[in-house]
């Protein structure tokens, strides 16, 4: 099964845009997201407007903050704290990565964790490993919620994730704990990689490295989630050989058109959750 990433996310997105009609029509409330970028990296540019496409696409009030890439830390925290303090804006995400002389940590940490709609604030990440999951990441929740349409029960199940980073590996492994998975996380020293992912009923790839993980390195039947996007010869792939492991792999995403859709979907199901809060 190649599993449809972007009619997953349509739907969802549909869901949100009858949410988001709703509070307008009953409460006066348009949903408001505030995205800051910092410098001109292009593929900031294009996820961003992939994301005001989505908002526009969904009724929801999207502004955007650009700083050139020399600006001092002290202003994007002040903006930080002024949209914190706008009642209009109910989400704030930072584009990353942000230019080496910012710290990223630190600013991240300046979102007020109840407009964290990105759910990388430490005191989010905290409740996602506590089992509390509020505002959490967008890709890893986007996963979870692919799963769950096609039927994967990951009680009990062994999910290996290849990739420790904050927005994907880490929270990533933290669900599938949330969810009964018994869960190995892989990374750059994991020695005899391949001896853990052919382990795997569910393999989460997210290492960023072109058609890293082959069929010699999975077993019959696992499900893949590839969340690597890489550029090779102009075009888009994946960290996974698609046409090497399809034969073998029981339901696999696309590259593109698998995980990068539910990614801008959860972000406007966060913003959704993130205003209703507002309003109590
Ligand atoms: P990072 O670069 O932050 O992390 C990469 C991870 O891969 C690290 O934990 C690193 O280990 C690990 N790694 C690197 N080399 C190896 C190796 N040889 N064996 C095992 N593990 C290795 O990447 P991100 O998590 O931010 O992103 C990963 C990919 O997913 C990228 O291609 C990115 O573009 C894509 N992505 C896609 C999204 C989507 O919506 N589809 C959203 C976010 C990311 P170590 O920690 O030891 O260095």
């Amino acid at each position: 099964m190649i599993i449809d990433g972007r009619k997953i996310a349509d739907e969802i997105q549909e869901g949100v845009a009858r949410e988001v009609e709703k509070l307008r029509e009953r409460y006066d409330i348009i949903p408001g997201l505030a995205t800051i970028l910092v410098g001109e990296d292009p593929a900031s540019k294009i996820y961003l407007s992939m994301k005001k496409r989505a908002c526009e696409g969904i009724g929801i009030r999207y502004e955007e903050h650009i700083f050139p890439e020399r600006v001092k830390q002290e202003e994007v925290i002040k903006r930080i704290q002024e949209l914190n303090d706008d009642e209009r804006v109910h989400g704030i995400l930072v584009q990353l990565p942000l230019p080496p002389h910012l710290d990223e940590d630190l600013i991240l940490e300046m979102v007020s964790p109840k407009k964290d709609v990105d759910g990388f604030h430490p005191i989010n990440l905290g409740n996602l490993f506590i089992g509390n999951e509020n505002l959490s990441p967008c890709t890893p929740s986007g996963i979870m919620l692919m799963l769950e349409k096609i039927g994967v029960d990951l009680k009990g199940k062994h999910a290996v994730v290849v990739g420790r980073s904050k927005i994907v590996g880490r929270p990533i492994a933290a669900m599938f704990l949330n969810r009964d998975a018994t869960v190995t996380i892989c990374h750059s020293k994991t020695k005899e990689l391949g001896e853990h992912t052919k382990q795997a009923d569910v393999l989460v790839v997210a290492v960023g490295r072109a058609k890293f993980i082959t069929k010699e390195m999975i077993k019959d039947g696992t499900v893949i989630i590839d969340v690597g996007i890489n550029r090779v010869e102009g075009k888009l792939c994946g960290d996974v050989d698609f046409e090497d492991v399809k034969g073998k792999a029981s339901a696999i995403t696309p590259v593109p058109g698998g995980v990068g859709p539910m990614t801008v979907a959860m972000l406007m199901r966060n913003t959704l959750i993130a205003a209703k809060r507002a309003r109590g």
